[in-house]
C-alpha cells in the first residue's frame, strides 16, 4: 500500500467527461453517483420517463430498438456502457459505431444466453450443474429425463430475479415446464442442494489489469437477492480464491472491460458456477461503503480507461435489500451505522426499492 501522505494531488485532467449508460435503473443511478466526484457526467437511455437514474443525470426517454433515440444517446459521448443485461445486442452495436462501449457486445451476448454462459464456464474448466438444452416439447421431455428430478427449467434468455424458471419435482412435469416457460428455448439444470450461494465481482481495465473483490455470501428468497455478507461466512479460503481465479479467467477470455459478477453455488465443499452478469451487480452494493473503491466507481474507471481503484474491504459488510416494502426511512436508519440507498421507485411487491448497508470492524476514530 502506498503512503497516503506521499499522494501527489496534481492529477492529470480526466479526458472523459460524459459516459452514456444504456438503462436508467438503480444501477445506473449508483454509477452516476460514483462518476460525479471524478468529474464525469452520465447520460441514460431508458424507455421509462420516471427511470431512477433520471434524478442524477440526463435521461433520454426512448426504446432500446429506436435507432433515432440511440443516435441521440450516442452523440457527443466519450465512452458508453450498459447497466441492464437484457438491452438488445443490436443497440450496443449501433452505439459502438459512434463511441466505444464496454463491456463489448460479445460479453453482453454471452451474458444474455444461459447456454453460452455454461459453455464458457466449461471451456475454462469451471464446474457447472449437470444440464441439457431443449427447444421443443419433445426435447423438454428428453432434457428432464436426462438431467433427472428435481431439476430447474430456465428460459435461455431474458430471465432475471428467478423469473422465467420452473422447478420440476418429477420428470413427468416437463409439459408443465413447457407451458410455464411459454415453449421458449430452455436449459434444464439439476437442482443443486447447495450449502449456500456466493458471488465474486471482478473488474478489468483497458490495459488488462484485473482486480477482484472479496467473495460475497448471498441469500435469495423467491429468486430475489435479500442479503449479501462479506467476508462470506463459511466459505473456505481455497474455494473463494478459486472463484476469484475463475472470474479473472472469464474476463481474460472475453477481453472484458468493466465490472463482471459471477454467481456460484457452494455444494459438498466444491463450487459450481450458476450465471454471470456483465455489469455492476446487486451483490456488490456493499462496496459503496465496504470497499476502498466501489464496484460503481471501478466500472466507470474501467470504461473510461482510468486506473482501477483498490478493491480491498474496509471491514465486515452486510447489505439488506429493501424489496417491495414501503417501511419508512426513519425505521431503516434507527441503527446509526445503517447507510440507506433509496432508489426513488414506486414500491410494488417483489420490486427492489432500496438497500441498507452496515459496515463493522472497520477502522475506528
Ligand atoms: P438464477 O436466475 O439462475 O440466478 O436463479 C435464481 C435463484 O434460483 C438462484 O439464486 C438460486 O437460489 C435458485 N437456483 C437457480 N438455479 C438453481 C439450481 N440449479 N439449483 C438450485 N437452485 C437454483
Amino acid at each position: 500500500m502506498s503512503d497516503p501522505l506521499r499522494f501527489n494531488p496534481r492529477v492529470a485532467t480526466i479526458p472523459f467527461k460524459r459516459v452514456g449508460i444504456l438503462g436508467g435503473g438503480q444501477l445506473g443511478r449508483m454509477l452516476a453517483l460514483a462518476a460525479h466526484p471524478l468529474g464525469i457526467q452520465c447520460r441514460f437511455l431508458d424507455p421509462a420517463p420516471d427511470a431512477p437514474a433520471g434524478d442524477v443525470g440526463e435521461l433520454i426517454v426512448g426504446e432500446f430498438d429506436d435507432p433515432t433515440a440511440l443516435d441521440r444517446f450516442a452523440h457527443g459521448l466519450d465512452a458508453a456502457t450498459f447497466e441492464f443485461e437484457n438491452v438488445p445486442v443490436a443497440a450496443v452495436e449501433q452505439v459502438a459505431r459512434t463511441v466505444t462501449v464496454s463491456p463489448s457486445a460479445l460479453a453482453l451476448s454471452v451474458g444474455q444466453d444461459r447456454a453460452r454462459e455454461k459453455a464458457l464456464f466449461q471451456e475454462l474448466g469451471i464446474g457447472v450443474p449437470r444440464y441439457r438444452l431443449a427447444a421443443t416439447l419433445e426435447e423438454y421431455g428428453r432434457a428432464a429425463a436426462e438431467v433427472g428430478a428435481p431439476c430447474v427449467a430456465k428460459t435461455r434468455r431474458m430471465g432475471y430475479d428467478g423469473k422465467g424458471q420452473h422447478v420440476l419435482r418429477s420428470i413427468a412435469e416437463a409439459d408443465h415446464a413447457w407451458r410455464a416457460l411459454g415453449g421458449a428455448p430452455a436449459i434444464f439444470e439439476a437442482f443443486v442442494d447447495f450449502s449456500f450461494e456466493f458471488s465474486v465481482i471482478g473488474v478489468r481495465g483497458v490495459k488488462g489489469e484485473i482486480r477482484t473483490y472479496a467473495p460475497i455470501r448471498n441469500v435469495h428468497q423467491g429468486g430475489i437477492l435479500r442479503t449479501s455478507t462479506v467476508p462470506a461466512p463459511g466459505l473456505p479460503q481455497a474455494l473463494g480464491d478459486a472463484a476469484r481465479v475463475h472470474v479473472a479467467a472469464i474476463m481474460e477470455r472475453l477481453n472484458y472491460v468493466g465490472v463482471l459478477a459471477v454467481e456460484f453455488f457452494a455444494a459438498d465443499g466444491t463450487l459450481l458456477a450458476n450465471e454471470m452478469a456483465p455489469r455492476v451487480h446487486n451483490s456488490g452494493h456493499w462496496t459503496i461503503e465496504g470497499a476502498v473503491t466501489s464496484q460503481f466507481e471501478n466500472h466507470i474507471r474501467a470504461v473510461c480507461g482510468l486506473p482501477l481503484g483498490d478493491t480491498s474491504s474496509r471491514g465486515t459488510s452486510v447489505m439488506h435489500n429493501i424489496v417491495g416494502d414501503p417501511l419508512n426511512a426513519a425505521v431503516r436508519l434507527a441503527d446509526p451505522r445503517a447507510k440507506l440507498h433509496w432508489y426513488g421507485k414506486e414500491p410494488r411487491p417483489g420490486r427492489k426499492v432500496g438497500h441498507v448497508t452496515i459496515v463493522t470492524e472497520g477502522p475506528t476514530g
